[in-house]
């Protein structure tokens, strides 16, 4: 069984939201959510200054706190591909995953239930990539299993330098960022 990950390039970003509209228009996303957005991080001291430019969204962490939180099961671990997913008809809306998410990756859906970020296993089922990976026009993203040595994230995460967010809060996120 894969383990699906995300590796993104953040030297090719330009912070275009191509993949925020498409995340909404694939997953009817209600206006003025969403499951994935744009942050900018500028580093160094002026005149040495870089400004890193990343597409986030839940990391389908291996070690959820979301989902060991959750007091109905509703957010849980798939099977396909190892990602973390809530089941909306369980879910009560008590948000103590939104509380135990360090990415704030979660949010209320005006139906009370809580969304995020599903790696868009319907496409993937159908051997698809996920939407914003798919429209991303500087093709910054590569979607694939971490599982299999010889799948081109591994590839990427063996050649390039790369980060990912917060690493001290111990979730063990599965988006990793090249540098
Ligand atoms: Fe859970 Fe947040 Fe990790 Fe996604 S990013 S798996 S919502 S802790
Ligand atoms: Fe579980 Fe829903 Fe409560 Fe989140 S809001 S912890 S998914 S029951
Ligand atoms: Fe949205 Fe799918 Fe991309 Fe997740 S993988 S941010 S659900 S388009």
């Amino acid at each position: 069984m894969p383990r699906f990950g995300m590796v993104i390039d953040t030297r090719k970003c330009v912070g275009c939201q191509d993949c925020v509209v498409a995340c909404q228009a694939e997953n009817d996303v209600p206006h003025g959510y969403c499951r994935d957005w744009i942050t900018t991080e500028v580093r160094g001291t002026f005149p040495q200054l870089s400004m890193e430019i990343r597409t986030e969204r839940c990391n389908h962490c291996d070690n959820p706190p979301c989902v060991s939180c959750c007091p109905t099961g509703a957010s849980h671990v798939e099977d396909f591909g190892r990602t973390v997913q809530v089941t909306a008809n369980k879910c009560i809306g008590c948000k103590a995953c939104i509380a135990a998410c360090p990415y704030d990756a979660r949010y209320v859906h005006p139906k009370g239930y809580v969304d995020k970020c599903t790696f868009c296993l319907h496409r993937v089922k159908d051997a698809l990539d996920p939407a914003c990976v798919s429209v991303c026009p500087t093709h910054c993203m590569y979607f694939g299993d971490l599982d299999d040595a010889k799948s081109v994230i591994n590839g990427l995460l063996r050649t390039r330098k790369h980060h990912t967010l917060l690493p001290e809060a111990g979730t063990k996120p599965r988006i990793f960022y090249l540098t």
